[in-house]
């Protein structure tokens, strides 16, 4: 089925010019890219976004990471598309992340993983929502 879900090219992505390789590699996975803004989240955006990460040891140093520079959000539509694009990123920490996978290709570590990618169809319209109004999906 025909599905939604978002994604995030993290500040590592831009900063080491990887925008066009990864945004390449979706196509090829058969993404349609829907919608797409270069920001710059804000403190209080990304502490938002990762809400659900609030607890955990990693939070504050994450948050810092996913502001330090511009990103890439994009929304992207194909079958299964949340699933799929799951599998594509690979494992998140990107030492670990099997062969072939974003993660693997261009990510640095746990932390610096390249991409962000919503993990289930409920969570993947919350974020959509988030950084998206319904005209600027086209
Ligand atoms: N993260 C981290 N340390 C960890 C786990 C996660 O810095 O031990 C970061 C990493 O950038 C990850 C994000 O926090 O992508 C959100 O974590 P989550 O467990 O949701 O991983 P994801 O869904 O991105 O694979
Ligand atoms: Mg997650």
């Amino acid at each position: 089925m025909r599905e939604r879900t978002l994604t995030i090219l993290k500040p590592d992505t831009v900063a080491r010019r990887n925008v066009g390789a990864i945004i390449s590699r979706l196509e090829q996975e058969g993404f349609e890219i829907i919608g797409a803004k270069r920001l710059q989240l804000t403190e209080e955006q990304a502490k938002a976004f990762y809400a659900v990460h609030r607890e955990r040891p990693f939070y504050r140093s994450l948050v810092e990471f996913m502001t330090s520079g511009p990103v890439w959000v994009m929304a992207l539509e194909r079958d299964n598309a949340v699933e799929h694009l799951r599998r594509v990123m690979g494992a998140t920490d990107s030492a670990k992340a099997e062969k072939g996978t974003i993660r693997a290709q261009f990510g640095t570590n746990i932390e610096r993983n390249a991409i962000h990618g919503s993990d289930s169809p409920e969570n993947a319209r919350q974020e959509v929502a988030f950084f998206f109004s319904a005209a600027e999906l086209v």
